[in-house]
């Protein structure tokens, strides 16, 4: 796919965020409180990411507000370190498509002790039946 085929296919938000490393603003992504089983792709290409049974609730701070889980599907993404903002952080990005998903974070509450702190509008849940 061409970025401009990727830029007609995607809303002016999500292009934002998936192409240009934007973040959504916390409590406002449709799926950070979803709790439907399924596997979560991405916008862009299709690519399976994550399982619904890798997310969790979190509590921690700075990390409520965006779907959080402990885990990949195995190959599913890639990580790029990021030094935007003023902090190093881990970027998380689709490994088929090079889209951005959020980024990874220690995480003593999650099961892995990884906390992949995604956004709502670069994922599409299809609900298993
Ligand atoms: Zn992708």
């Amino acid at each position: 796919m061409t970025e401009e085929e990727i830029k007609n296919k995607l809303t002016t938000e999500e292009y934002e965020v998936l192409r240009k490393k934007g973040t959504e603003a916390p409590f406002s992504g449709k799926y950070y409180k979803e709790t439907a089983k399924g596997t979560y792709n991405c916008k862009v290409c299709g690519n399976p990411l994550f399982s619904s049974g890798a997310k969790f609730d979190t509590s921690t701070p700075g990390l409520v507000g965006w779907p959080s889980f402990d885990e990949a599907l195995p190959n599913a993404v890639k990580f790029l370190p990021d030094s935007s903002m003023g902090m190093e952080r881990t970027e998380v990005v689709c490994a088929n498509c090079g889209s951005h998903l959020g980024h990874l974070f220690d995480d003593r509450e999650a099961k892995t002790g990884k906390h992949y702190c995604l956004n709502s509008v670069c994922l599409d849940l299809k609900k298993k039946e």
